[in-house]
């Protein structure tokens, strides 16, 4: 927090003091990107200086963040991020590349990349003296919050769809949470949130909305590049290319500004062309890119990768951005791609839930198209555990065989 300096909007570009500002742009409701000092920060800390770091969390980059350190030691709070950067040759010699690395963040406290989020709106929620903290959510946000809610004794309260997956709305209700299923989709949900924010006083997590999201969620590339660098480096390696999958397109956003933190302060050379990946069921930001739009329009959304199925993208236009601004793309897949994408990750011990595996169904089109090189070096980001999703799971891995319980029978199935 010490060098959260202000906010900036990302629609008309004015600059605001940290104090007069609750979620968006009073102007034009553009959403807000948090600026640091980084020079300031420059001053006191250094890749080598985080890497000397023995937390092994998100809160490992805490010069880096706009909120303070929660304390709350030994809590689900402490265990948000650091997940595994896994190589994989395998994949990548099938896909002719050289160096594929993908970033497994289902191992996160509740399963999804979320946490990333819900961990920093928790902590600011603490700091402004938030009594309880909401959301809209397709399930993943819902259950981040929830979760992080919990470990910090917050009361949360989550509005989904009714059809959220039951594994998800499973996970809100252990957790503690005030859950309200809202007989209508995620979008019609969200709106709802903002009003129920309003009347009740609640502070509001939701994405594209509330700025703490993205910083959280930008704690990814600080990872990446982190876990790409040798221990003790003075400056950090960066990929060439990050795919990751596009709901809202809050996560790609959360990316790219932890790219550009990072290339900010010189801890590395480049930011990685960044690819956003969505299904052709709900493509609203893909639209824009192919069309060379500047605003979205709005699609109806059917998909089975639930985490991304959203009509109205809400951080869509920093979306877009992220990917022109870094030369990546926007690339929409079939759910069957995705569904394939999930048995292909489940060979390296990976098991993404539908919006999970999306990012790899993308990099398998983009090296099909020609949009990344062998030698350049790649990471998939997996933002969420199959476990959230089984019978999407089922879909991709299709069903067990069943026989009697004799040898005879088992001969019969194995030879
Ligand atoms: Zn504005």
């Amino acid at each position: 927090m010490a060098f959260f300096e202000s906010y900036q909007c990302s629609l008309c570009g004015h600059v605001w003091e940290p104090e007069a500002i609750a979620y968006v742009c009073p102007h034009d409701d553009g959403n807000l990107d948090v600026r640091l000092d980084y020079s300031a920060i420059q001053a006191g800390n250094s890749p080598a200086s985080i890497s000397a770091e023995i937390e092994t969390s998100i809160w490992r980059y805490l010069p880096l963040l706009p909120v303070d350190d929660p304390g709350r030691e030994s809590t689900q709070l402490r265990a948000v991020g650091w997940t595994p950067l896994i190589r994989s040759s395998r994949l990548a010699q099938e896909l002719g590349l050289e160096a594929l690395w993908l970033k497994d963040d289902g191992r996160n406290p509740t399963a999804s990349f979320k946490d990333r989020a819900s961990a920093i709106v928790v902590v600011r929620a603490e700091e402004i003296g938030a009594g309880t903290v909401v959301t809209a959510s397709t399930g993943n946000a819902g259950a981040a919050l929830a979760g992080m809610a919990a470990a910090a004794e917050l009361p949360a309260v989550i509005l989904a769809p009714s059809n959220a997956p039951q594994a998800k709305v499973a996970q809100l209700l252990i957790y503690g949470a005030r859950v309200i299923l809202v007989d209508g989709n995620y979008d019609q949900a969200f709106d709802l949130s903002l009003q129920a924010a309003e009347e009740f006083g609640w502070y509001c997590r939701n994405t594209g909305y509330n700025a703490f999201t993205v910083e959280g969620k930008k704690t990814a590339a600080f990872e990446i590049c982190e876990q790409l660098s040798e221990p003790g480096a003075e400056r950090w390696e960066s990929p060439e290319a990050v795919f990751v999958s596009v709901g809202d397109g809050n996560i790609i956003t959360g990316l790219h500004k932890g790219f550009k933190d990072l290339h900010e302060l010189g801890w590395i050379d480049h930011i990685p062309r960044i690819y956003g990946i969505q299904s052709t069921g709900s493509a609203a930001v893909t639209n824009a890119f192919l069309a060379g739009a500047d605003e979205i329009e709005p699609v109806r959304s059917n998909t089975l990768a639930d985490s991304i199925s959203v009509d109205l993208p809400r951080d869509g236009l920093r979306a877009l951005r992220a990917v022109r601004e870094t030369n990546g793309a926007m690339i929409a897949v079939e759910d069957q791609k995705i569904l394939q994408a999930i048995a292909t990750l489940g060979r390296e011990a990976i098991f993404a839930e539908p919006a999970g595996a999306t990012a790899f169904a993308g990099l398998e089109v983009a090296v099909e198209s020609g949009l990344v090189e062998s030698g350049e070096r790649i990471v998939a980001v997996i933002t969420g555990s199959g476990l959230k999703d089984v019978p999407a799971a089922m879909k991709a891995a299709g069903e067990a065989v069943v026989i009697q319980p004799n040898l005879e029978a088992l001969r019969e199935v194995v030879t």
